[in-house]
C-alpha cells in the first residue's frame, strides 16, 4: 500500500517537472521587446549592451545588443522597467517603463534607448594618443586633468573613470619617483574607479620613467609578476585576433589589422592570465595586445566609493542564477530594489571583481590624432563604454 502511494506520488512529481520543462522557464508569460541601443548625442550603435527586465519574483530576463545595436528580449508581461547598461552598469545606462503584452512584439523608439553618461570622466592628455576625441565622438563629456593633479586624491576621487593617454608622463618626470600619484591611482581603483591606459602609459601601472623598459621597473601599483612589458615594438601592422567572445560579438569582428605607426611601442612580453584577461592577441605570435583586469584590490586603501554622487542611489550587484535559469550576471539597480535581490542570494559588487575593484583596461595600441585607425576605433569605443 505504502509502495503504491510512493509510485503514485513519484509519477505525479514526474508529470509536474515535465510540464515545467515544456514551458522552458518559470512558466511566466512573455512578450517580445525589440530596439536599438545607441549613444546619447551622436546616436552611434552600441553593441554588447545588456538589456534586462524582471518578473514579480525578481527573476531576470536579459539579452545583449548585437554590433548594430539591435536587441530582441523576451520579457515578462505587464508593467516593467527595461534596463539598458554597458560594463557593470555603473557608468553608462538608461531605463524606461514598458508595458509588455503576451505573445506580442513591440518595437521600442530608438530615442528612448540611448545610454546616459552617469560617470564623471577625466583624461590626462598625452603626446601620441587622444582618447578624448573618441569619447567626444560618442557624445560624452570628459574633463582634462594634469599629470600634477594625479597627486591630489581629493581631485582624483571625484571621477569614475580616468583615461591615461600614452605620452602623458613628460620625459622630465618619472612615475617611479611619484609615489603619491601611484598610491592615489591604487586607492582610486580599489574604491571602484576605472582606468584606461595605452602604450607608454603602462608605466603608471607597473613602473618606469615616462614608459617602461624593464620587467621589474621600480614604481607602479600592479605587481610586476603579473605583467612584463618592454618598449621595443617596431612600426608595423599586425593582424589581431579578438579572443574575448563578448568583445567580438559587440563589435562584430573576430580579426582586424591594427596599425602601429610608431617605433618603441610597449610590447607585452609576458602576462599572468590568472590576474589579467587577454582580449586581443597577435594572430601570428599569440602575444597579448589588449588586456583587462578587475583583480586589483588593496585592502589597506579601501575607503569610500569614488566618483559621481548620482551613483549612490544605484548599486552594482551580482544577480545569482534564478528560476529563469540565468548565469551569474553583473547588473546595477536602484538601491531601493537591493533588499529583494539580497533576499534571493545576490551579492554586492560585480560577479568578477575582487572586493570593490574597478576595471583596468590596457591596450598596446591607441588612437593617434589625425590618422585613420580603422577598425581599432570600434575596440576603443567598446573600452570607453565598458569601463
Ligand atoms: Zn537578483
Amino acid at each position: 500500500m505504502k509502495k503504491q502511494l510512493l509510485i503514485l506520488l513519484l509519477s505525479v512529481l514526474t508529470l509536474v517537472s515535465c510540464s515545467d520543462e515544456s514551458n522552458n522557464s518559470s512558466g511566466q508569460k512573455t512578450g517580445t521587446l525589440k530596439g536599438k541601443v545607441t549613444t546619447i548625442n551622436t546616436h552611434k550603435a552600441v553593441g554588447g549592451a545588456l538589456v534586462f527586465a524582471f518578473d514579480d519574483e525578481k527573476n531576470i530576463y536579459y539579452a545583449y545588443s548585437n554590433a548594430a545595436g539591435d536587441f530582441e528580449l523576451n520579457a515578462p508581461i505587464g508593467d516593467r522597467t527595461l534596463y539598458i547598461q554597458t560594463g557593470d552598469g555603473s557608468n553608462f545606462r538608461t531605463n524606461i517603463n514598458v508595458v509588455v503584452q503576451e505573445n506580442q512584439t513591440q518595437q521600442l523608439e530608438e530615442s528612448s534607448l540611448r545610454l546616459d553618461q552617469v560617470a564623471r570622466i577625466a583624461y590626462v592628455s598625452g603626446s601620441y594618443d587622444s582618447i578624448e576625441e573618441i569619447i567626444a565622438s560618442l557624445g560624452y563629456e570628459t574633463e582634462s586633468l594634469t599629470y600634477a593633479q594625479l597627486s591630489d586624491y581629493s581631485i582624483v576621487s571625484q571621477y569614475d573613470i580616468i583615461f591615461l593617454n600614452c605620452g602623458s608622463i613628460a620625459s622630465s618626470n618619472s612615475i617611479s619617483n611619484n609615489p603619491t600619484a601611484t598610491t592615489n591611482l591604487a586607492q582610486f581603483v580599489t574604491n571602484g574607479g576605472s582606468l584606461y591606459a595605452s602604450d607608454w602609459a603602462i608605466a603608471y601601472l607597473i613602473g618606469g620613467t615616462n614608459r617602461t623598459t624593464a620587467c621589474n621597473a621600480s614604481g607602479g601599483f600592479i605587481p610586476d609578476s603579473t605583467l612584463c612589458s618592454l618598449g621595443n615594438g617596431s612600426a608595423t601592422t599586425l593582424n589581431a585576433l579578438i579572443t574575448n567572445s563578448a568583445l567580438a560579438n559587440a563589435i562584430g569582428l573576430t580579426t582586424l589589422d591594427i596599425e602601429y605607426d610608431l617605433a618603441s611601442w610597449q610590447k607585452i612580453n609576458s602576462v599572468d592570465e590568472s590576474f589579467w584577461e587577454v582580449l586581443v592577441r597577435d594572430s601570428t605570435t599569440n602575444e597579448a595586445l589588449m588586456i583587462k583586469t578587475n583583480n586589483f584590490y588593496d585592502q589597506s586603501l579601501a575607503g569610500s566609493r569614488v566618483g559621481n554622487s548620482q551613483n549612490s542611489d544605484w548599486i552594482t550587484i551580482c544577480h545569482v542564477p534564478d528560476e529563469n535559469g540565468s548565469s551569474p550576471i553583473t547588473i546595477t539597480i536602484e538601491a531601493s530594489a537591493l533588499q529583494d535581490h539580497l533576499d534571493h542570494g545576490d551579492a554586492l559588487g560585480s560577479c568578477s571583481a575582487v572586493g570593490t575593484s574597478g576595471t583596468i583596461y590596457y591596450t598596446t595600441f591607441h588612437n593617434h590624432a589625425n590618422q585613420n585607425i580603422g577598425n581599432s576605433q570600434f575596440i576603443l569605443e567598446h573600452v570607453i563604454l565598458n569601463l
